[in-house]
């Protein structure tokens, strides 16, 4: 079950998850924010929609600890899909 996955990746976007605010609701606040950051991005570079909600993280694994944990896992949606755009008007 996606659910009760755990994020065992090591993120190399951490130092940018210090600066994102604590999420203090009950959905998405165990969700990896790296795992957050990095689907957004791919949605980016697909071609995809940006999602206007968190229910986009659903699939994504929960995250136990670094920094990422209790990260807003959306607005780290929302930051990897910019930088994705971001990369793409640079190249
Ligand atoms: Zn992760």
């Amino acid at each position: 079950m996606a659910y009760l996955q755990i994020c065992k990746k090591l993120h190399r976007y951490g130092i940018l998850f210090k600066s994102l605010p604590e999420y203090q609701g009950t959905f998405s606040r165990h969700k990896c924010a790296g795992c957050a950051y990095e689907l957004g991005y791919f949605h980016a570079i697909n071609g995809k929609p940006k999602a206007t909600n968190d229910s986009v993280l659903a699939e994504i694994p929960h995250s136990q600890a670094g920094h990422v944990r209790h990260k807003d896992a959306f607005t780290a949606y929302k930051e990897g899909y910019e930088f994705a755009l971001s990369i793409a008007k640079a190249s």
